[in-house]
């Protein structure tokens, strides 16, 4: 690689732990649950799962630190389901998120995990979308809220979404929606829901404000950590600085120098991810 374009600035490994993989049939899940799981080809939990999902069916407030990856969607999204009553069509579980993107895929998690029972409506509410049809989506009924802190309390401002009959708050990537300022309509939202519901808070870290959010918002939460799934001179990780206009070369470069069997590049706006694939493709 020449390093006078790309210049390599550092490596360091992560932590550890032990998958435990377990069977969900451990769980007191319904039958079409289970068979569900099984058709989704989720045939094991996950470590985050086998640590949580315990803890939180049995109804307990819930730290869980966690990675998109981990299977965590699912470790809060089967509790909230499983309490859910199909035939109540008030928004009986809220789930807040940092951005748009994650909602969307929480949501899409739900409502696959949701497919054992009949007529459950999960609704997203996020911003940069227009209003008028989240409301009249919510106007027909809403078991399961999924969406961002700002969307969320235009809705309570307009008096368009009820949280009286929420029985379940999931705090989900918590530490990002702190990095985002969320934390004043965060409280504000979950101040319109029932004190006596289960929370459950997820985050990839844990620094000081995630632990006051969580004394602010749990009661007697136990807290569950599952660190990297992988041993720890698994991953090596390296820092390139180029300049922008040599972020294609470089990339291409750095594909061709290590010739990975398979990889993910992670980009930070729609219009970049076009042009990183289509430079990749004419590659
Ligand atoms: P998440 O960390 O929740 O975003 O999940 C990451 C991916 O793992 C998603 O594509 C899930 O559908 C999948 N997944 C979650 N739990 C399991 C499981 N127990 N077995 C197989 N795949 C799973």
């Amino acid at each position: 690689m020449d390093s006078g374009e790309l210049c390599y600035t550092g490596a360091f490994s992560r932590q550890v732990t032990h998958v435990t993989d377990t069977a969900f049939s451990i769980l007191p899940l319904p039958a079409a649950q289970l068979d569900n799981l099984d058709s989704l080809g989720y045939h094991k939990m996950t470590a985050i799962q086998a640590a949580a999902l315990p803890v939180a069916m049995s109804g307990k407030d819930l730290i869980g630190q966690a990675m998109t990856g981990s299977g965590k969607t699912a470790a809060f999204a089967l509790p909230l389901l499983a309490r859910l009553n199909p035939r109540d069509f008030g928004t009986q579980a809220l789930v807040l998120c940092p951005t748009r993107e994650l909602a969307g895929q929480v949501a899409s998690e739900i409502r696959r995990l949701a497919r054992y029972q009949q007529n459950i409506k999960v609704v997203v509410l996020c911003g940069g979308q227009a209003i008028g049809p989240q409301i009249g989506s919510l106007e027909h009924g809403a078991h399961v809220v999924v969406g961002t802190p700002g969307r969320i309390k235009d809705h309570l401002r307009k008096q368009t979404l009820d949280l009286s009959r929420v029985n379940c708050v999931v705090l989900d990537e918590a530490d990002r929606m702190l990095e985002m300022g969320f934390v004043e309509d965060m409280e504000t939202i979950i101040g319109e829901t029932p004190t006596a519901r289960q929370t459950l808070l997820f985050s990839a870290t844990f620094p000081s404000d995630i632990a006051a959010m969580s004394t602010r918002f749990q009661q007697q939460p136990e807290r569950i950590s599952v660190a990297a799934l992988v041993q720890d001179e698994q991953i090596d990780q390296r820092f390139f600085i180029c300049q922008p206009q040599d972020r294609l070369g470089g990339l291409a470069k750095m594909l061709g120098h290590y010739a990975p069997e398979s990889a993910v590049v992670f980009c930070n706006t729609k219009q970049v991810v076009r042009e990183v694939s289509a430079f990749l493709q004419q590659q």
